[in-house]
């Protein structure tokens, strides 16, 4: 899977690693505990709560990602 760039600083990739900790392993409390160094902003990478559905990601994605309806059941989840 390429990197998608978000300009927002969205960590798209680290996001949907994140629910397949809760989705696939059940591994949610983890899950949440990463996510929260998201909310954070370190490093300058942000969670799904800075998206301004721009869309530029799903633009660029070879696989026709749902990536805004994705990170919103996300942060849904997560959050
Ligand atoms: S739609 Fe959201 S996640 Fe995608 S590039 Fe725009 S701001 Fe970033």
């Amino acid at each position: 899977m390429s990197i998608v760039c978000c300009p927002q600083g969205v960590k798209i990739p680290r996001v949907f690693e994140l629910m397949n900790y809760h989705q696939v392993y059940g591994l949610t409390e983890y899950a949440r505990e990463e996510y929260k160094k998201l909310l954070t902003g370190t490093k300058g990478e942000y969670g799904p709560e800075k998206c301004i559905e721009c869309g530029g990601c799903e633009t660029k994605c070879p696989q026709k990602i749902e990536i805004i309806r994705q990170l919103k059941e996300s942060q849904k989840a997560l959050a």
